[in-house]
């Protein structure tokens, strides 16, 4: 099948490449021309495991290339997808002006019919005003050309996006067209193999679907991260807390670890997109506020015990950051929780030397030029390095490589022996055996 891709970040360009491997013969779009340059010469804009092997033989076998503009002769196609960006607005909700240009341009090109598939988390009636838009541009040409705009709502996650597209737990398509549906059935069949995963449903359902799944999983962080803090102040320690009610079936492991509050760049927009779109129905979301409420507060749990630990005067300590990513697997650090930390230490006055195995170079372009012009903030290529006079360690991403970590080595290199375990990645005990101070969440130890 033909089909044109529009926005190529994580989830544009995993979509077209792996669409690209299952057969299809992808177009990839993206206004960014230097990416797309970048692109066509196999540099990948973004870190994703997998990824690059892909891009790379299915760019050279011609079934994935890549245009600035939908313009391009090779970018016409039956189905078009939208992957652009849907960042948060000024109040909260989903900036929708990305993917209303992309309908404008669909409309002033389309000549035959067309499925067009939002793939970008959008609110509730959105396909609705895309297909209004399109519609607009086709009356301005005066022409009448069947079409259909279906919800088809992304859930591969960054760190493991090529294995969740490729082997997906479902396939949400919000579209009553049955034309549509069966184009829909065609493209994904490849990725039914072992059995049927499409869900179809109404468009809005589908809408709707993708930020309750968000919103969902947010909450539980956040419900953990609540009785993480209650664990601290009452003498319980949260990780047992953790196994005791992750054993219940109906309550499940994942998504339960308390930390240092989610971040991304799709948990804080999508709960609070889902906010104010309550609001606009005159509903208000009391749970959903709370979820966002405790994260806020979450992100800066670790910086409230370094204070409890160090007292308020921070100026002239050293801290070693391990993470800067807003969890392991990805250099994305979109509302991450380490800049929340970061933007803390630097305004006390500590300085802090911060490593991450993938996003070094966004933090290098990303964080304010000031923190590293102070010589506050200094990134690290090896993650040893960061820990060099440092008055304590700071865990905040769980990558692997800190899992396991030689802390002999580790004390040899630190001022004082403390680490800040924002992830609950050791075991106090043993740290404590090792003459480490061990700082965790909800560990019972302190608020
Ligand atoms: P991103 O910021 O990585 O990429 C968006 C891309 O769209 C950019 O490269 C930008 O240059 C391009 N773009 C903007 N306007 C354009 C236009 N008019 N024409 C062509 N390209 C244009 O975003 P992302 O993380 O891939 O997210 C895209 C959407 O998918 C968002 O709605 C997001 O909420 C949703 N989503 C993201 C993830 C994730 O893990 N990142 C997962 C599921 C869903």
């Amino acid at each position: 099948m033909k089909l044109t891709v529009i926005g190529t970040g994580y989830v544009g360009l995993v979509t077209g490449a792996c669409l690209a491997e299952m057969g299809n013969a992808v177009t990839c779009v993206d206004v960014d021309e230097q990416k797309i340059a970048r692109l066509r010469e196999g540099i990948l804009p973004i870190y994703e495991p997998g990824l690059e092997t892909i891009v790379t033989e299915n760019q050279k076998q011609g079934r994935l290339r890549f245009a600035t503009s939908l313009a391009d002769p090779g970018a016409e196609a039956p189905v078009y997808m939208i992957a652009v960006g849907t960042p948060p607005g000024e109040d909260g909700s989903a900036d929708l002006q990305y993917v209303l240009a992309v309908a404008r341009d669909i409309g002033r090109r389309i000549s035959q019919y067309t499925v067009v598939l939002d793939k970008s988390t959008v609110p509730v009636g959105t396909a609705e005003r895309v297909a209004g838009v399109i519609r607009g541009e086709l009356q301005q040409r005066g022409l009448s050309v069947d079409f259909d705009v279906v919800s088809n709502p992304e859930f591969l996650k960054e760190g493991d996006a090529v294995q969740d597209f490729m082997r997906p737990d479902r396939i949400i398509i919000g579209s009553d067209s049955e034309r549509a549906r069966e184009v829909l059935r065609e493209l994904y069949a490849p990725f039914m193999r072992t059995h049927e995963r499409i869900i179809f449903m109404g468009v809005r359902d589908a809408e709707m679907t993708k930020y309750a799944a968000n919103s969902m999983l947010a909450t539980k962080i956040s419900f953990m991260n609540e009785i993480a803090g209650l664990c601290d102040r009452m003498g319980v320690d949260v990780e047992n807390v953790r196994l005791g009610i992750g054993s219940d079936s109906r309550i499940g492991y994942s998504f339960i670890y308390p930390g240092a509050g989610y971040g991304g760049s799709c948990f804080p927009k999508d709960v609070r997109a889902l906010i104010q779109m309550a609001r606009q129905t005159g509903f208000e979301p009391m749970l959903l506020n709370a979820v966002e409420a405790r994260n806020h507060a979450q992100q800066r749990v670790l910086y409230q015990k370094i204070l409890q630990h160090f007292g308020p005067q921070l100026a002239g300590r050293s801290f070693g950051l391990w993470g800067l990513s807003f969890k392991p697997g990805t250099d994305d650090m979109r509302e991450a929780p380490s800049t929340v930390l970061l933007r803390d230490l630097i305004a006390s006055g500590a300085r802090v030397k911060a490593y991450d195995p993938a996003a070094l170079e966004v933090a290098r372009r990303d964080l304010p030029r000031t923190w590293f012009e102070s010589g506050q903030l200094q990134l690290v290529e090896q993650q040893y390095d960061a820990l060099k006079g440092a008055d304590a360690l700071v865990l905040i991403t769980e990558w692997k490589p800190f899992r396991h970590p030689d802390f002999t080595l580790v004390k040899t290199l630190m001022k004082s022996p403390i680490v800040f375990d924002g992830r609950n990645q050791y075991d106090p005990a043993q740290l404590r055996g090792l003459g480490f101070t061990h700082i965790g969440i909800g560990r019972g130890g302190e608020a």
